[in-house]
């Protein structure tokens, strides 16, 4: 065995032995490119050089006939996972340059062994690359100069058998691919621990010399729309990538007003250049970049990879090769990665453009924005006012920050998870927002933000928030605008088509529901009505019917709210058209609603005509050591009834005015917090009454659905009492992760970087469904209520809605739908079809 293949159209080269790369190039040849001789290394013929084994290097070489210059690339299963760089003008040496300077000229000698030394000197012999790179390559002594260099570094002349060059350089690729940095640098993109690299040794096409020579790379879409248009450069005296590298003196492909082009001077070359392209994409089903050598007015192919693509190409890419038959809508949804949507549907940072980072934190809400800093919500409001873009940047966001954040352009703050108040409300709003900044010290009485590494920002500095890499960048970099074309929304109806389970969005205002309808969510699957008590309007009312001492007072507050939440139902029932709307009951502490400083307190006092030590005496009464486990969601709902009566009265209301103009509305109703199966019963013993009595008043009829929110381990444990008294049951799995672990929701950022990067947890769980533990819950949940209630319907409302891993999880435990956020709903409708299309193709396999 020669440890080595020639690649043909027909050898036995495949992918999962000898590397993408070697099966492109096979694939290229079957399409009748002219592609130079190479040979492919598999991988276990690499690994054996890696630990000292190496093939006949000397047979190797001359299978390239005499004198051979030949070039060694990387060839690992999956391109993306890297691969130590491409070694050029192998078996250059003192004899050949000669010869070489005798045929096309000393120069072109000269450039082709310049190189290779260099190359060489750094990659393989691992000297010191300052010694090599600093060489002033036009130099008339620069070969001299290397070798020099050379010697002096290593005591020894430049290797001047080909045979060992080769030997060196398939060593040192091999023991690169097995170092430690190079292992962990691929297995992070996925690559499993063992994966292997195959080598492919090719026939240099020189590119330098007489005749029209020179080197190009060509492509066939922009990588940025993925528009059709002929894209690269040509460079002529030159080789590898020089032309992307070197603008200067490049030739454009087409023709162009700026300058010549390869079209006018190579018109046959450039003409086969087209056509190649036209088969990689009809037969390779595939755009690729193709690299290109011109040897004496000859074309080579040496190498084509996938071009690489914005999301947004990638969408177009794939719509149009289903478009034209070239691959099935199945194809087309398997190639665009769900999570890669939502950079289409916000701003993103300009990803070619330098990023100068200040800050690292959680990514919790993508997109890029940017504005001059404020440090309170109050400064995020009159920035707005002022027509100034600003980022709200706060230790953590409460409630009360909520107009804050409609006003800002991005939000950061100093501590919070993926479910912290700030992560959840701007994910809902679509706004990018950074949690748990690390190294972020906060001074807000100063009005400083100041970074671990000595950086201060100031109140009206510039800085650009960008969600989805979880980097705050300084300044005001390049953002690129979102793309929501006919294109995307092509890709998502064919994924609708497939899809088995439902996609609900999370919205709580007509805004919310406005973009779940626009990106087709099939419903609300949660309304957090507390949201709507916020607004100005109502805060004071909210306040005064928690600090109403009688029934009569609460009532009266509670009368002037409810024609309030009605009016906003109705809104929600008009947008959503007939689809399901489920709104859940009034599920925080009431002590959210009332304010924390001696300000606000001051300013509720004058409100309320109270004086200020009955106010502080009543706000410190309703403090609690654990609100979050404490005096909220349902237990509020039996302790003080009449919020839920309002509550339940303004949904029927607003469900008789809206079907009056529409199709009949058939509300749901959710009552959050739940454990115990009498905290249901007497709930919906008065939802029963108010309906009752709305009828009679109205004299008119009315559907509607109640059910349960399982967000406590002991309701998804005693799913069957609940569910024998609920129409549906929706997993908050937010709540869920924090009491099953224990974990603060809002304090989880301040370690759970560690946790995660110790191997502690795998995943931040409040970012990634702990399938083993929250998960066992959800099934245990699901197969208990389903077993009590047959009809029961199951869905997820928690942040992990809208994650692809969640959502497989979901579908297998037989989930009717998923609710997320209004912005991760296209990402849901794709992850929910590649999970129907992946199990087809299992099941044809079997
Ligand atoms: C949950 O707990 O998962 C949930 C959806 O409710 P919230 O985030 O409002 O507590
Ligand atoms: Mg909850």
């Amino acid at each position: 065995m020669p440890g080595y293949t020639e690649i043909t159209p027909s050898a036995e080269i495949e992918i999962q032995l000898h590397g993408g790369r070697a099966k492109c190039l096979q694939r290229l040849l079957r399409l009748d490119m002219p592609v130079p001789k190479t040979l492919g290394l598999a991988f276990d013929a690499v690994h054996s050089i890696a630990a000292g084994h190496l093939p006949d290097t000397a047979a190797m070489m001359a299978e390239f006939g005499e004198d051979p210059i030949v070039s060694v690339r990387p060839s690992s299963e999956d391109p993306d996972w890297g691969g130590p760089g491409a070694i050029l003008n192998i078996g250059m040496n003192d004899a050949h340059h000669a010869k070489i300077a005798k045929e096309v000229g000393k120069e072109a000698a000269d450039a082709l062994y310049l190189r290779f030394i260099q190359a060489y000197a750094i990659h393989v012999a691992r000297l010191d690359p300052d010694e090599f790179e600093v060489v002033d390559t036009n130099a008339s002594d620069a070969l001299e100069q290397v070798l020099q260099a050379y010697e002096d570094e290593t005591d020894e002349r430049f290797p001047q058998d080909p045979a060992q060059q080769l030997s060196e350089v398939l060593r040192s690729m091999a023991r690169a691919w097995e170092g430690t940095t190079a292992r962990i640098l691929r297995q992070a993109k996925g690559a499993p621990a063992d994966a292997g690299l195959g080598l492919v040794v090719q026939k240099m096409a020189l590119g330098v010399g007489a005749g029209e020579s020179g080197s190009g790379v060509i492509q066939f879409i922009s990588e940025i729309t993925g528009e059709r248009t002929v894209k690269g450069r040509y460079l002529s005296q030159s080789q590898g990538r020089d032309a992307l590298i070197d603008g200067e003196g490049a030739l454009f492909l087409t023709k162009d007003d700026r300058g010549p082009s390869m079209e006018e001077r190579c018109q046959a070359c450039f003409a086969d250049l087209i056509e190649y392209g036209v088969a990689c994409r009809t037969r390779l089903r595939e755009e690729m970049q193709i690299e290109f050598t011109i040897e004496n007015g000859a074309l080579c192919i040496l190498d084509a990879v996938r071009v690489p693509r914005s999301s947004r190409a990638a969408v177009r890419v794939a719509v149009s090769m289903a478009n034209e038959g070239i691959i099935t809508h199945e194809e087309a949804l398997m190639r665009v990665e769900p999570r890669a949507l939502t950079e289409l549907l916000h701003k993103q940072v300009d990803w070619k453009g330098t990023r100068d980072v200040a800050l690292k934190g959680i990514a919790a809400s993508p997109g890029a924005a940017q504005g001059r800093i404020v440090f309170s919500a109050i400064a995020a409001q009159a920035s707005d006012a002022r027509g100034e873009p600003c980022v709200l940047v706060r230790r953590e966001t409460a409630p009360e920050d909520i107009r804050g954040m409609h006003s800002a352009s991005a939000v950061l703050t100093e501590r919070g998870g993926m479910s912290s108040h700030a992560a959840v409300i701007a994910r809902g709003l679509g706004l990018p927002c950074i949690v748990g900044a690390r190294g972020m010290i906060l001074n807000t009485r100063d009005k400083i933000l100041k970074t671990l590494d000595g950086r201060i920002f100031k109140e009206g500095d510039i800085v650009t928030i960008d969600g989805s890499t979880g980097e705050v960048l300084v300044g005001a970099v390049n953002l690129l605008e979102p793309a929501l074309d006919g294109v995307f929304q092509t890709l998502l109806s064919w994924a609708d088509d497939i899809r088995d389970i439902g996609v609900r969005a999370n919205a709580d205002t007509p805004d919310d529901a406005q973009t779940a309808r626009n990106f087709a969510a099939q419903g609300i699957g949660l309304c957090r009505t507390e949201h709507m008590f916020f607004e100005d309007d109502r805060l004071t009312v909210m306040r005064e019917m928690i600090f109403a001492d009688s029934p009569e007072d609460r009532a009266a507050a509670l009368e002037r709210l409810l024609p309030m939440q009605r009016a906003d139902f109705t809104r929600l029932f008009e947008i959503m058209q007939g689809q399901p709307v489920c709104i859940r009951l009034f599920d925080p502490p009431l002590h959210e609603f009332l304010p924390h400083s001696r300000e606000g307190m001051r300013e509720l006092a004058g409100a309320l005509d109270l004086p200020l030590s009955d106010v502080t005496r009543r706000v410190e009464a309703l403090a609690e050591f654990n609100p979050m486990l404490g005096m909220r969601g349902v237990r509020l709902g039996i302790t003080v009834p009449e919020i839920y009566d309002m509550q339940v009265r303004a949904i029927f209301e607003a469900t008789i005015e809206a079907s009056r103009n529409g199709a009949p509305i058939v509300p749901e109703i959710m009552i959050p917090l739940v454990s115990a199966k009498r905290e249901v019963e007497l709930v919906k013993t008065r939802i029963e009454a108010v309906a009752a009595a709305v009828r009679t008043i109205e004299g008119v009829e009315f559907d509607y659905r109640l059910g349960v929110m399982v967000e406590t381990p002991r309701a998804a444990l005693r799913a069957s009492d609940i569910a024998s008294c609920s129409s549906f049951l929706s997993f908050g799995t937010n709540d869920l992760t924090q009491m099953t672990y224990g974990l603060s929701r809002d304090d989880a950022g301040r370690f759970m970087g560690d946790y995660v990067q110790q191997g502690v947890f795998p995943e931040d769980p409040f970012h990634m469904l702990d399938t083993e533990g929250v998960g066992e819950l959800l099934m245990i949940g699901a197969e208990r209520g389903r077993e009590a209630n047959p009809d029961v319907v199951l869905s997820i409302c928690g942040e992990h809605g809208g994650n692809p891993e969640s959502i497989a999880f979901c579908r297998s435990a037989g989930f009717d739908y998923v609710s997320c956020s209004p912005f991760r709903v296209p990402v849901a409708r794709l992850a929910a079809a590649q999970l129907v299309i992946q199990e087809q193709t299992v099941s044809d396999k079997d």
